[in-house]
Parts: structure tokens; sequence; C-alpha cells
């Protein structure tokens, strides 16, 4: 019996395996329409056709930008290699101080004044959870608040910005306390399979904070209101109704008091589906960018992007977690009585499963940027054929340049990017312009 349910385990790891492989390939394989090699096949047939060249359109667009603006924005996008790093390098150092010098230990000694183990262990969760939090809000109030302010992305003081941090604490500590109690239920409970039940309680959490999050946390940070009746409303519901999106009610939503970026989004499910533009976007877009934003993100809802990233991610976790399985009973053989770690299911080796968790994600960076970013270039096409507006899709794509660099390198774009490159996206519409909008309309 032991034999056939080990084999059966093998069966399933081999099976996870295959599959994020498998993904791996598909996705970075994917026939991405932005690349240069297509660009060049399809823009030698467009010049034979007609007269607008989509790469001298592209580099109009492109040239719009001063050499300081173009600097700065790469500045900005480039610091951020550099705070994924240090990031990490933190976040090493954290799970450091809770096993060697023995804060971990320290934790369980409090928790174990309670006699029941899940509340032990919700007492551990919830001194851990806050603890990272203060050690971490150094590097934090850098990275997000004075690095916004030095490349003027917000417009938060630094007392909403710090109440803004602590009502998405306070969110993180309920919903990470019980993921994580449940997440040692199954440990304590099924032992050596606790990985599929890890699995389940991430898919089952993602999935509700990916459907609930834009309807009741959204308005914890912004006050929504109905758009009023305008033509550009009327012009938005019809492209939803050409293309299926269940919905008529559109709401704007006070975002200029956190930042200067334009953006919008389509949320719920059946009868609660909504549409939201930011009043950025309704500001300081004309019409045609403000369609083909929203239209970007009625992709997203149409094409289920939703549902394929919770189906990847959750893949993406559950290999992680036999990975963590693997190497935590690996590290606990050499370290654990120094660090007086039991086994997998005592809650003082919490610290060394997180930081496993991060480098796995931080090793995963690339992968997990190009699946983004696949779904990214799906959306820029679905735009393009629903709002028909590729000059409104690419002056709107150019207001984006304040935080993401215009012109990267291939690797940079490879493993940095999770949406394509400002100078690909505008690339695509000049394309899709050439081959689509007949010659009066260009
Ligand atoms: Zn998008």
């Amino acid at each position: 019996m032991t034999n056939r349910k080990n084999k059966l385990i093998k069966i399933v790891k081999l099976v996870f395996l295959i599959t994020m492989i498998i993904t791996c390939f598909a996705s970075s394989t994917y026939a991405n329409p932005t690349s240069e090699r297509n660009n060049k096949e399809v823009d030698s047939v467009v010049l034979k056709t007609n007269m607008f060249n989509p790469d001298t359109a592209t580099q109009e667009y492109l040239s719009k930008l001063t050499p300081e603006q173009k600097s700065k924005s790469d500045a900005y996008f480039e610091g951020g290699y550099w705070l994924l790093f240090w990031n990490m390098v933190y976040d090493v150092l954290i799970a450091w101080i809770f096993l060697s010098l023995g804060l971990s230990r320290w934790i369980k000694k409090l928790a174990l004044k309670t006699k029941n183990i899940n509340i032990q262990n919700l007492i551990y969760v919830g001194c851990y959870t806050l603890l990272v939090f203060l050690m971490i809000l150094p590097f934090d109030i850098y990275a997000n608040f004075f690095r916004e302010h030095q490349y003027g992305l917000s417009n938060l003081t630094f007392g909403n910005w710090f109440t803004e941090k602590m009502v998405s604490f306070c969110i993180k500590l309920i919903i990470e306390s019980i993921i994580i109690m449940l997440l040692y239920v199954a440990l304590r409970k099924v032992k050596q399979n606790w990985w599929i039940w890890g699995g389940i309680i991430s898919i089952v959490f993602m999935t509700g904070i990916i459907l609930i999050a834009p309807i009741f946390i959204g308005p914890l940070f912004n006050k929504y209101t109905p758009l009023p009746e305008n033509k550009l409303k009327e012009e938005i519901l019809s492209i939803a109704r050409a293309n299926g999106v269940p919905t008529n009610q559109i709401y704007q939503y006070d975002n200029s008091k956190q930042t200067n970026a334009i953006s919008a989004n389509v949320s719920g499910l059946g009868s609660t589906t909504r549409i939201s533009l930011n009043d950025n976007l309704l500001n300081t877009c004309t019409p045609a960018e403000i369609k083909s934003v929203v239209a970007h993100e009625m992709g997203h809802y149409l094409l289920n992007h939703g549902y394929k990233m919770i189906v990847f991610f959750g893949m993406i976790i559950l290999f992680g977690l036999v990975l963590i399985n693997w190497s935590f009973k690996k590290i606990i053989n050499l370290r654990g009585c120094k660090w007086q770690i039991a086994d997998i299911s005592d809650i003082s080796g919490l610290p060394l499963l997180m930081i496993l968790f991060s480098l796995y994600m931080f090793m995963l960076t690339p992968i997990r940027n190009d699946i983004m970013l696949q779904k990214e270039v799906e959306a820029d096409l679905f735009a393009l054929n629903a709002a028909r507006e590729p000059d409104g899709f690419a002056a709107a794509v150019m207001k984006t340049s304040d935080y993401r660099k215009v012109d990267p390198g291939y690797w940079e774009e490879i493993i940095f990017y999770d949406h394509p490159s400002i100078k690909s996206r505008i690339s695509s519409a000049m394309r899709w312009k050439a081959e689509n909008l007949d010659d009066e309309a260009k």
C-alpha cells in the first residue's frame, strides 16, 4: 500500500515537473507578435503595399521624449532591478535574524503559553508578520515613498502613505495568518503530502483575492463614483457590448491622490462585472487613448487572464512547495538542532519556509515575468482590434514612459519585463495601423 502510495506521489511530482517545463517552454517560445524578426518580415510586406511606414511612425513617437526624460525613465526602471536584488538580500538577513539569533525560538516560547496548537501558530504568525513588517519598513520607506517622490511618481504625503501602508498591512496580516495556520494544519495532519494541500489552499485564496480585491479592497483606498452619462461613456459601453463584456456599469476613482499613472480595470464576475477608470486617465488622455486603455483591460477580462494566471501561478506554487519540502528537510538535518526546529510541522521553522519560498520566486523572476508579458501582448492586440485606435493606443503607451524604460536590451526585456517594452508596443500598434486601416484613416 505504502509502495503504491509512494509511486503515486512520484508520478504526481513528475507530472508537475513536466507541466512546468512545457509551460515555460510554451510561454517563452510563444510567437510574440512584437518581436523584431516578425516586425521586419511584416514591415517589408507593408512597405510594398502602401506608403505608411510603421518603423518611421514608431520612431516619431519615441522621439517625442527628450534625452532628459529618457534617461530619467531609464534610471528609474533600472534602479528597480537593484531593488529586486537588495530586497532578496534583506529577506535573507531577516531569516538569519529569526533563525540564527534565536528570535524565532523566543516567539515560539511566547506562543506556547496558550494550549491550543492552532492558537499558538496564530500568535507566532502574528508576531512574525509584525516583526518582518517593522524590519523591512526602512527599505520600504526608501523604495516606495522617497524613491517614488524623487522621480515625481507619487502624490501622497508621508502621513497618507503610512496610513495606506497600515491598512494593507492589516489586510495582509489577516489573510497571511489564516493561510499559514491552515498550512500548518495540513503539515501536521497529512505530513508527506502537505504540499498538495498547501497548493490547494494557496490557489483558493489567490482566486478569492483576484475576484474580491478590486471590488472590496479597492474602495478602502479610493472613492469610486459612477461615470456621468456622456459620449465617452456610450462609446466605451459600445465597445463592451460589441465584445461581450457583461456590464453597463462604469466607475471613476480618485487615484490621482496616490499617483500620476494612468490606469483602468475590468473586474468582478457576472452581474458584479464593472469597468473602472482612474481620474488621471480621464483628465489627461484623449477619448482615443481612453478607449484603447479600457479595451486593453476588456481583453484581460474576456481572455480570462485572471483565471489563466491562477492556473499558472498555482502550478508554480505547487512545484515550489515540492522543492521547499525537499530542501527544508536537507537544511534541518544540518542545522535543525542549532535552530531548535523539530521538523517541518514545527512553527518555529516558518522563517526558513518563507525564505526558501522567496528565493524560489526570485529565481523564477524571468519565467513569472514572461508569463505575464504574454498576457499583456494578447490584451494589446485585443485592444487594437476592439478600439481600432492605434494612435490613441501608442499615445497612451507613451504616457507610461515615466516609469517604464522605453527601449531595453534583448535580455533585459526577457528577464525584467512583465509588460512589452514601450518600443515593442508602439511598433505593434503601428504595424496594426499599416495593415488594418485604409489609407484615408491613416
Ligand atoms: Zn494589461
